[in-house]
């Protein structure tokens, strides 16, 4: 098993949290696979100590080193920056198999049989079923296979800006040709789903191995109330939260329990964002006062059914609140009976 690993990718800071508390859950659900990110130069040096005691390797991929033509040609496209790094996943050659998983994934039970399925397998993505969303795939790592990706990604570019549009141009045949190669959706359950099909959710839910925090905001956004054990309301407005808050919370219960502290053995004395709300470094109290002013609503806000459906139309959804998954299940549960 030693030559089939988990790869995941994190350019900076807040990206090297999210692949710490996934490779955590990983080893926590006792995975034989080798653990290994892929950091960009921008990652600091205590957070690349902590990821060192998480992943077997930490390998620090920079993507003006190489000069071939396809790299100079991409050097052009800055917006490709991210993309192009995570498609360095490719070149690991030392792997014979690998399953390639976003930092913002988090895994909620062992998922080392994913190593049977072949290049290129991925979950349907949720938006648009016939691609599939590359927060989860698995690949055969390939010098010749990544030099024809870079070189299919500075010719054709990506029609989405992002290395799932280039993907799904080179693997054109995902959606056709082998069912097999369609993961389940319960191996990249991407949190924007369980809105859109809510019974859906309730019937399979609970099968769920892999959540996805899709979207602009992620776990990290938001702040931890350690006393009481609950999130608070994130930093990046106005876009409503479109997670689920169980799973919100068992990523902040790891990244308490088992990331935070190799943090702070990193960085000593210095500091550093936390995401803890009870420790009021300046930098947390300027966000704590901007939250006071977004989210959560405060409670004499408190609005009539009829504004509330009137707002959940307009897409303004108190995900954490009003409009809380719970509050919707019970509804359902009436419903249905
Ligand atoms: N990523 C990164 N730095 C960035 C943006 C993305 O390292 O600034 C990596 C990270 O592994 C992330 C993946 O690229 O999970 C894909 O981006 P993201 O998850 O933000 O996209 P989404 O899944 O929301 O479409
Ligand atoms: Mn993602």
């Amino acid at each position: 098993m030693s030559d089939q690993a988990f790869v995941t990718l994190a350019t900076n800071d807040n990206y090297a949290k999210g692949a710490m508390v996934l490779g955590q859950s990983l080893r926590n659900h006792s995975t034989t696979r080798k653990l290994v990110v892929l950091i960009g130069p921008h990652v600091a040096e205590p957070c690349r100590d902590a990821l060192h005691s998480v992943f077997d390797e930490v390998i620090m991929v920079d993507v003006m080193d190489s000069c071939d033509a396809a790299n100079l040609a991409l050097m052009k496209r800055p917006d490709l920056g991210v993309t192009i790094t995570k498609l360095h996943c490719w070149t690991l050659v030392q792997y014979s198999k690998c399953v390639f998983m976003d930092a913002d994934t988090l895994v909620l039970s062992n998922i080392d049989e994913l190593f049977e399925r072949e290049e290129l397998s991925a979950a349907p993505d949720p938006g648009w079923p016939d691609c599939f969303n590359s927060g989860v795939f698995v690949f055969r790592p390939s010098k010749e296979t990544h030099e024809e990706l870079l070189k299919f990604c500075a010719e054709k570019g990506s029609f989405d800006g992002g290395d799932q549009g280039v993907l799904n141009s080179y693997f054109n045949t995902w959606a056709t040709a082998d069912i097999s190669k369609h993961l389940p959706f319960i191996y990249n359950l991407s949190s924007i789903a369980i809105y859109s099909y809510l019974p859906a959710f309730k019937q399979y839910g609970h099968d769920a191995k892999v959540v996805h925090f899709l979207g602009k905001v992620k776990p990290w956004n938001y702040s931890y109330d350690a006393q009481r054990g609950e999130v608070r309301g994130h930093s990046v407005s106005p876009d409503p939260c479109q997670m689920h808050p169980n799973y919100l919370l068992q990523w902040w219960q790891l990244y308490a329990a088992s990331v935070l502290p190799l943090m702070q053995k990193a960085y000593g004395d210095a500091p550093f964002s936390s995401g803890f709300v009870d420790q009021s470094s300046p930098a947390e109290l300027h966000q704590d006062v901007r939250e006071q002013h977004q989210f959560p609503p405060p409670p004499s806000q408190r609005v009539s059914s009829e504004e509330r459906k009137q707002r959940w139309e307009a897409g303004q959804i108190d995900y954490l609140g009003d409009d809380s998954f719970s509050n919707i299940e019970q509804k359902l549960n009436s419903f249905l009976k």
